[in-house]
């Protein structure tokens, strides 16, 4: 039989301590055990990231991007060098890579980089030497400048994903802290119930609007390059959730999940002209910023002038009210307001797109519960809501029960 390859990703809180180093690389072991080959992506311990960005904070408030990367890289560092370790005194052969040592090469734009090629040849030679590869997740070395770039929070699921599809491995696996994917953030619902497949698309809505069990970018990868993903626990054997191309008809969901982001601001440009290019000159402006805007509202026009609003990530507030402040002598407008206490709450199924009044639905739930919406954004697969971020949990838990969601049968006929 030929041999399979295998990726494995192992989330921060899997490699957390010891103890739970030790458990990863005796489940990594018992995969190189059975025959397969192995590369292994690591995540930063527990909460190290966090940790580096908190002590960059505190020596300066706006942190040189690129000295950023230098910081933030170390952590997966640590964690690779340290299941190296562990691997070896369980009698295996491994070796450890930076991302850059793994030739993963992406565009220079630091601290959200993204991956250009990846080159692999030390990988390969590692798994030509029957050893196991281990790759430091969340990082690279820019194309032109050969600087570290780090991917985005969340970062190394794209690694394994990315690694698996420039490998033309068998599968990717990633392994994290609950049993898959489930129908809403089990933190927050405990109700909520693990899904067995998710399509691609789903996938995509889900991880855009919060699901941070999976980063946006990985899920995107493995649509482009049909890298089969198999999401599951680091502690318990049970099978997770694929992410697939398509779900079969019949196991198609009207509602899938309900994904929430409680770190969001909105900004609102009051009294702009009300004229063509306006816009475009505005996102034109943020984009080159490099700043990520989501929904986006613009209302009707009064005496030539409008009030266009929109959402950003919160870290990316300070950035969107200066760039728009610069742009006051091109673009003439009345003020900038925002609102940093925000939150989003989304409804996600693939059978919402022939499944009218989902989104009636919805609304009359978070009416019955007192929450006022703010904004509104659609896609065919999906409904989302802005708003205030003390109500999110709340919102969530309502709307997974009102759905069902966590009764498979029922989210199938909503
Ligand atoms: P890792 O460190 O393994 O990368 P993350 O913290 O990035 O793990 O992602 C796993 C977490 O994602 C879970 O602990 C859970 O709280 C959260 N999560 C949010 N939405 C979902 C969802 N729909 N299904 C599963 N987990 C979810
Ligand atoms: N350590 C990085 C983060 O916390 C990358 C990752 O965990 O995927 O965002
Ligand atoms: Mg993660």
């Amino acid at each position: 039989m030929a041999i399979a390859l295998r990726v494995m990703k192992f989330g921060g809180s899997s490699v957390a301590d010891a103890e739970k180093i030790r458990n990863v690389a005796r489940r990594i072991a018992d995969a190189k055990e059975s025959g397969d080959q192995v590369v292994a992506v690591v995540s930063a311990r527990g909460k190290t990231t966090d940790g580096l960005v908190a002590m960059a904070l505190e020596i300066s408030e706006r942190p040189d991007p690129r000295e950023m990367d230098m910081l933030l890289s170390t952590g997966e560092r640590i964690s690779c060098a340290l299941m190296a370790m562990a691997l070896m005194d369980l009698g295996h052969a491994a070796v450890s890579f930076t991302g850059s040592q793994a030739g993963i090469v992406t565009d220079d734009a630091h601290t959200k980089a993204k991956i250009i090629e990846i080159r692999g040849d030390r990988v390969r030679d590692a798994l030509a030497e029957d050893r196991i590869a281990l790759v430091a997740g969340f990082q690279g070395v820019s194309q032109e400048d050969h600087n570290v770039t780090t991917l985005g929070r969340g970062g190394s699921d794209t690694t394994a994903v990315a690694l698996a599809a420039a490998l033309d491995a068998d599968v990717c696996e990633i392994y994290t802290d609950v049993t898959g994917v489930f129908t809403a953030d089990p933190r927050i619902v405990p109700g909520a119930a693990k899904l067995p497949l998710a399509s691609h698309e789903e996938m995509l809505e889900m991880a855009a609007s919060g699901s941070k069990v999976l980063a946006l970018r990985s899920v995107e990868v493995a649509r482009l390059h049909d890298v089969p993903v198999h999401v599951r626990s680091s502690f318990l054997p049970e099978e997770g959730t694929w992410i697939t191309k398509e779900t079969p008809m019949m196991e198609r969901a009207i509602v899938s999940g309900i994904a929430h982001k409680s770190d969001e601001a909105k900004v609102t440009l009051l009294g702009v002209e009300d004229q063509p290019g306006v816009a475009a000159t505005i996102f034109t402006a943020l984009a080159d910023a490099l700043i990520n805007v989501d929904t986006i509202i613009q209302n009707v026009g009064v005496d030539g002038r409008a009030d266009l609003s929109f959402t950003v990530p919160l870290t990316d507030l300070r950035r969107a009210i200066d760039t728009l402040e610069a742009m006051r002598a091109r673009l003439p407008f009345r003020e900038v307001v925002h609102d940093d206490q925000i939150g989003k709450v989304t409804l996600v199924g693939e059978g919402m797109r022939s499944n009218p009044g989902i989104a009636a639905k919805m609304f009359r739930v978070l009416a019955a519960e007192g929450v006022n919406i703010q904004m509104i954004d659609t896609s065919t697969i999906r409904v989302t809501v802005v708003i205030d971020r003390r109500h999110v949990e709340r919102a969530v838990r309502a709307l997974h029960d009102a759905f069902d969601l966590g009764n498979e049968a029922e989210r199938r006929r909503v």
